[in-house]
């Protein structure tokens, strides 16, 4: 089950929401997004998932292209920032794994070298230290090298294309959607009457959803622009 708007929605409580299934009285499965306090707030995932991406698909639509445009300057340059750090986090961890390994290197020729059992003991405790910290650091390495594929292969060309060829949501990936989503609807604000709020980075965006016919459209009480 793939729940698009994972760690999107804001439970009316404050806490996030998360996807969740449960089976009904004949055995049939819900999908649904539940809140992960107390309150238990849930609003079913289709029909969440419809009201939001149907905005988005309506601001995508709506929105005068010089707007458009700014948005995807703004989330490529903040994609290409973090590229910049992921990139100097992978030579640093490269660098560090380097000297671990000089210094495991040192530690095994020093034994070789030496008869002192306490010293050779000693020795070995730092073995493993080392050992453990490059398994360490290589993990993470692997994690931001992974990180940094997904976000230049993924998320960003087709973010690009899609805005220049045509404005279709339906043309873009689970991540695609969610990087569009994030970059244009600022906080997604799920009510106990199953209402939904949203917040907006820019008023334009939220005037062109702001009138009457759009308001009655989404069934949304409130529109906030932050
Ligand atoms: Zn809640």
């Amino acid at each position: 089950m793939v729940y698009l708007l994972s760690g999107q929605l804001t439970c009316e409580c404050g806490k996030i929401m998360a996807g969740a299934t449960s089976r009904g009285r004949k055995g049939e499965l819900y999908a649904y997004y539940k809140c992960q306090s107390k309150c238990k707030t849930r609003i079913r995932q289709d029909y969440v998932e419809e009201k939001v991406f149907g905005i988005l698909d309506y601001l995508i639509q709506h929105v005068d292209d010089e707007k458009l445009r700014s948005v995807f300057k703004t989330a490529k340059q903040i994609a290409e920032n973090y590229t910049k750090q992921l990139n100097t986090a992978i030579q640093n961890s490269k660098l560090e794994l380097k000297q671990l390994e000089e210094e495991k290197q040192a530690h095994i020729n020093a034994i070789s070298r030496i008869d002192d059992q306490g010293i050779i003991r000693e020795l070995n405790a730092k073995l493993m230290f080392n050992k453990l910290n490059r398994l360490r650091v290589q993990k993470y390495l692997n994690d931001i090298e992974q990180l940094l594929t997904k976000l230049k292969a993924d998320i960003f060309p087709e973010l690009i294309e899609t805005y220049d060829v045509k404005k279709d949501l339906s043309s873009l990936n689970t991540d695609g959607k969610r990087t569009l989503l994030m970059s244009l609807i600022k906080k997604i604000t799920v009510k106990k009457d199953k209402s939904i709020e949203y917040e907006f980075g820019s008023k334009d965006i939220a005037d062109l959803l702001g009138v009457q016919k759009s308001l009655n459209f989404f069934h949304t009480n409130k529109i906030t622009v932050i």
